[in-house]
C-alpha cells in the first residue's frame, strides 16, 4: 500500500509513458527501451534520433509488446542494457512509419527469420532523409535598394558587371544564385561579392516539386477482346480495393504492360498510390518512356544506382505521398507509402526478385504479403508464370487473366532446334574453334542480306569461361571461391574480344588477376588455353564472319550505368546496331522491332547442376530471347543450338506448349515434396575456418529434429562451398506443405550459440540449389 498514490494507483502510470519501445535498424531481434525526456511527446511510428554506445541512431518508436532480453550475447545488446533506460535525443522531422509498414516489417522478420531491425534497416535506407529538407536559398535585391537604386552608396565600387548583375535583379523577383549570374552574363564570384557587401539579400524558397502529378486526362490506347476483358478485371477490382492476387498471363508483347497500366490509372483516380517492381530497373528505359506517354510525367524510381540525394528526395516525397507511382527493384517494397493502393510486380517469375544477403526474401511473395495486409489488389504479370503461382492459379487462390494473342497480329516467332551433334561448327581460319553452326551463321547471313536484325544471346560474361594449362591440364581458379577464373577482354560495348587477353576476373567476388606468364604447376609458359566462349568470344568469332556488320556487345559488365544500356538500346531501335551479342540483359523485355533472328548459343546451358528450378528457370530464360524476335510486322526466327533437343525444355519451346510442360514439372515436384508441393528451408554455416564451420555442423546435426514429415538433409558443401574466403557448408530442411519450417528450424536452433566467426544464414524458400 506504501507504493501507491492518492488513488491506489502507481504514481507513474498517472503521467504519459516515461519510457517506449525503440526498434533500432540494426540486426537486434527485438525493440528496447528508451526513456522519454520531459515535454516529448512520441508515439508509435515516430522517427527519432537514439544514442546507442557513442553513436547516435535513426530508429522507430515500436508498439509496446513483451521484449525482454533473456540473456545479453551480442555486443549491442551489451551496449543498450548498459546504456539502458538513456533518453531519446529528438523527434526526426519525418512522416510517423504507418502501422501497416511497421506490421510489415514484423511479418517479414517472422518469415524470413531476419531480426526485425535487419528487415527495418531496408525501411530506413535513408538515414539522411528524416532531416526536414532544407529550403533552398535563393538572392535578390534588399527591398530598400530596390526604391533608392544605386545611387544611395557612392562608396560602392560599381563595375560594369555587378551593375549588369544589378538590372538584372531589378525585378525584385528572388532566384538562384546561379541564375542571376547567368542571366548577367558574369561569374558566380561577382554575385557573391555582392552578396558579401549587402548588394544582394540571401532568402529562403521552397524547394520546388519533385514529382510531377501524372496527367490522368491522356488517352489510353483503344483495347479489344482480352486486352479489354483484362483491363476491365483489373479496374474492376482496383474500385473494389479490397486484397486480391491476379495473374496476368499473356505472350510477349500481348500488351500485359499497356493493361497493367490502366490498373495504376484507376489506382490513381481512386486517390492511392502505386507501385510497379521490376526486376531491372536500370535498363528499364522503355518502360520508362511507355509510363511517360501514358502519364505525361516521370514515375519516382527506386533502385541502387540513385545518388544518396536522389534516395532522400524519392523517400521523402513518398512518405508524403506527393510521388503516386514509385518503380523500382524489390527494395521499393519497403518505402514508406502512405496510401498504397495497388501493386504490379512484372516478370513475376524473375529470379532477381529474390534476395539472398542479409535477409533472404522474395519480393513477390512479400508484395503479396504486403497487398493482403493492407488489403488491395496486386497483379503479377509474365510470359511465363513461375511454378508457384500457376499452382496458386490452378487452387484458385489467385484469379488469372490471359492475353492469348501479340499486339497488332504479330506472330509468334518459330522455334527451330539445331542439333550441335549433327550439325557442327567448323573451325575458322585464324580463329581456332567456332561455335556458331553452319546453319546458323548462314541464318544470320540472309537476315543481315535483307537489312534486318539478328540476335545472339549466350548467357556468359567475358571472353572465356575457364583458362587451362595445355601441358598438365592445371585450371585457374580464384583463391577465394569456388570457381573458375573468368577471362574478359571487351573494354566497353564497342569492343569485339579486342582488348588485351588475359585479364581474369571471379564472378563472386570480384577478384582480379593477370594470366600468369607461365603455369604454376607444371612451369610451362605459354601453354595457357581459353576454354569455352563468353559473349566477347561469340562477338570475336561473328566479327571474323560478318566483318561488314554493324556489332554490338550487351552484358552487365559492358554497360557501366544505365545511360550506357539506354543508348545503346536506342542504337538498336535506330538500326545503327544490326547485329547485337549479348547475355540475359538483352533478354528482358526490350522491343526491337526490326530484330527477326535469334541465334541462342547455347542453349543448354541453365540445365546443368542440380538446381531444383534448372529446367523452369531454362525455359522461362529461353522463352524470354525467344521473345524479341518478329515483334513487329515481320516473322520472327529462333534458333536454338543445343546437344540434347530431346530434353523436355528443348521440346516445350520448339511446340509451344508451354501448359504440358508445366504440368510435367509440376508432378514431378509434386512427386517428390518440392516447393510448391513442400515447403523448403536452407540453414547456410559459413567460417573462414574449415574446421569450425565442420565442427559446428556435427553438433547441429546431432540435434536435428526428427519428426514425421520432415527431412533434413546434409550436412554437405553449399553449392559455393568456398565463397569469399569463408567455408560454407549447408543443410536442407524439407517439410510437409501444411509444416512450418520456420517452427522447426526456431526448435532446431533454440539456445544455441554461434561461435566468433562463424555465421548461420537461414533461407526460407531458397530460390536455386
Ligand atoms: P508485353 O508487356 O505483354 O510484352 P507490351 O505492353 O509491351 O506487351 O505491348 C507490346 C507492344 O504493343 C507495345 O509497343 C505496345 O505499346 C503495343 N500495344 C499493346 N497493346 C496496345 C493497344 N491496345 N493499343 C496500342 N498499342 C498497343
Ligand atoms: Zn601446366
Ligand atoms: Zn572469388
Amino acid at each position: 500500500p506504501s507504493q501507491t498514490g492518492e488513488n491506489g494507483v502507481l504514481p507513474g502510470l498517472l503521467e504519459a509513458p516515461n519510457r517506449v519501445a525503440v526498434l533500432l535498424p540494426l540486426p537486434l531481434d527485438h525493440p528496447y527501451d528508451y526513456k522519454v525526456p520531459p515535454g516529448l511527446d512520441v508515439r508509435p511510428g515516430d522517427i527519432v534520433l537514439v544514442p546507442l554506445g557513442k553513436r547516435e541512431l535513426t530508429a522507430v518508436v515500436w508498439d509496446p509488446a513483451e521484449r525482454e532480453p533473456e540473456n545479453s550475447t551480442s555486443d549491442v545488446e551489451a551496449d543498450i542494457v548498459e546504456d539502458r533506460l538513456r533518453p531519446i535525443l529528438r523527434l526526426c522531422a519525418a512522416p510517423p512509419m504507418t502501422p501497416l509498414l511497421r506490421r510489415f516489417v514484423e511479418w517479414v522478420a517472422d518469415y524470413t527469420m531476419a531480426p526485425q531491425g535487419a528487415v527495418l534497416r531496408m525501411a530506413l535506407s535513408v538515414p539522411d532523409a528524416l532531416q526536414a529538407p532544407k529550403p533552398s536559398l535563393a538572392v535578390r535585391l534588399p527591398a530598400s535598394r530596390e526604391k533608392n537604386g544605386e545611387a544611395a552608396d557612392a562608396d560602392i565600387k560599381w563595375t560594369a558587371a555587378r551593375r549588369r548583375v544589378f538590372e538584372e535583379a531589378k525585378d525584385g523577383v528572388a532566384r538562384s544564385p546561379a541564375d542571376l549570374a547567368l542571366a548577367g552574363g558574369v561569374g558566380a564570384s561577382v554575385v557573391r561579392g555582392m552578396i558579401k557587401i549587402g548588394l544582394l539579400e540571401q532568402v529562403e524558397v521552397a524547394s520546388p516539386r519533385r514529382f510531377e502529378t501524372p496527367d490522368l486526362d491522356l488517352p489510353s490506347p483503344e483495347f479489344f477482346g482480352d486486352q479489354a476483358d483484362a483491363v476491365q478485371r483489373l479496374r474492376a477490382s482496383v474500385q473494389d480495393g479490397a486484397f486480391s492476387v491476379s495473374l496476368l498471363d499473356g505472350v510477349t508483347g500481348s500488351g500485359k504492360t499497356e493493361v497493367y497500366l490502366e490498373a495504376v490509372a484507376e489506382c490513381l483516380a481512386a486517390g492511392r498510390q502505386a507501385l510497379v517492381l521490376l526486376p531491372e530497373i536500370a535498363l528499364s528505359g522503355q518502360w520508362l518512356e511507355r509510363f511517360r506517354r501514358r502519364f505525361g510525367v516521370a514515375p519516382a524510381q527506386w533502385h541502387s544506382d540513385l545518388t544518396p540525394a536522389q534516395r532522400r528526395d524519392t523517400w521523402r516525397s513518398v512518405a508524403e505521398g506527393e510521388a503516386r507511382v514509385v518503380v523500382g527493384a524489390r527494395s521499393a517494397l519497403f518505402l514508406p507509402y502512405g496510401e498504397l493502393g495497388l501493386i504490379v510486380v512484372d516478370e513475376e517469375h524473375e529470379s532477381a526478385f529474390k534476395q539472398e544477403d542479409v535477409v533472404c526474401y522474395h519480393a513477390r511473395d512479400m508484395a503479396v504479403v504486403r497487398a493482403r495486409l493492407g488489403s488491395f489488389p496486386i497483379v503479377l504479370a509474365s510470359a511465363t508464370p513461375s511454378l508457384e503461382t500457376l499452382t496458386n492459379v490452378k487452387s484458385g487462390r489467385y484469379g488469372c487473366l490471359k492475353l492469348h494473342k501479340r499486339h497488332g497480329g504479330a506472330e509468334l516467332p518459330s522455334i527451330e532446334l539445331l542439333d550441335l551433334r549433327k550439325d557442327k561448327p567448323t573451325r575458322i581460319e585464324g580463329l581456332g574453334q567456332s561455335w556458331l553452326a553452319p546453319s546458323l551463321r548462314a541464318a544470320i547471313a540472309e537476315t543481315l542480306a535483307q537489312g534486318q536484325q539478328a540476335m545472339l544471346f549466350l548467357n556468359r560474361r567475358g571472353y572465356a569461361p575457364l583458362t587451362l594449362c595445355r601441358t598438365c591440364g592445371h585450371r585457374l581458379r580464384c583463391p577465394h571461391c569456388t570457381a573458375w577464373l573468368v577471362e574478359h577482354r571487351g573494354r566497353s560495348f564497342s569492343v569485339e574480344g579486342e582488348g588485351p587477353a588475359g585479364d581474369l576476373q571471379c564472378h563472386h567476388c570480384g577478384y582480379r588477376a593477370r594470366r600468369p606468364e607461365c603455369c604454376l604447376e607444371c612451369g610451362d609458359s605459354d601453354s595457357f588455353a581459353a576454354c569455352g566462349p563468353g559473349v566477347e568470344r561469340i562477338a570475336e568469332e561473328a566479327a571474323a564472319l560478318f566483318p561488314d556488320a554493324c556489332r554490338a556487345v550487351m552484358a552487365s559488365d559492358t554497360l557501366t550505368g544505365p545511360n550506357a544500356a539506354a543508348k545503346m538500346i536506342q542504337a538498336v531501335q535506330d538500326g545503327e546496331i544490326n547485329l547485337l551479342i549479348g547475355t540475359q540483359v538483352v533478354a528482358k523485355g526490350h522491343h526491337f522491332p526490326d530484330l527477326t533472328l535469334v541465334g541462342v548459343v547455347d542453349a543448354d546451358l541453365g540445365l546443368f547442376g542440380g538446381d531444383l528450378r534448372a529446367s523452369e528457370r531454362s525455359y522461362q530464360l529461353l522463352h524470354q530471347v525467344a521473345g524479341r524476335a518478329g515483334r513487329a510486322g515481320r516473322p520472327g526466327r529462333v534458333v536454338l543450338q543445343t546437344s540434347d533437343p530431346d530434353h523436355p525444355v528443348m521440346q516445350a519451346l520448339r511446340s509451344g506448349d508451354r501448359d504440358s510442360f508445366f504440368e510435367m514439372e509440376s508432378q514431378m515436384r509434386q512427386r517428390s515434396y518440392l516447393p510448391p508441393f513442400g515447403r523448403l528451408a536452407a540453414l547456410i554455416i559459413s567460417s573462414p575456418v574449415e574446421a569450425d564451420a565442420d565442427g559446428f555442423c556435427r553438433n547441429l546435426a546431432k540435434r536435428a529434429p526428427g519428426q514425421e514429415g520432415i527431412e533434413i538433409l546434409g550436412p554437405a558443401p553449399a553449392p559455393m562451398a568456398l565463397l569469399r574466403g569463408r567455408h560454407r557448408r549447408r543443410f536442407l530442411l524439407k517439410t510437409r506443405r501444411d509444416l512450418s519450417p520456420q517452427a522447426v528450424i526456431r526448435e532446431w536452433t533454440a539456445g544455441i550459440r554461434l561461435p566468433s566467426r562463424l555465421r548461420l544464414q537461414i533461407d526460407i524458400d531458397p530460390y536455386s540449389f
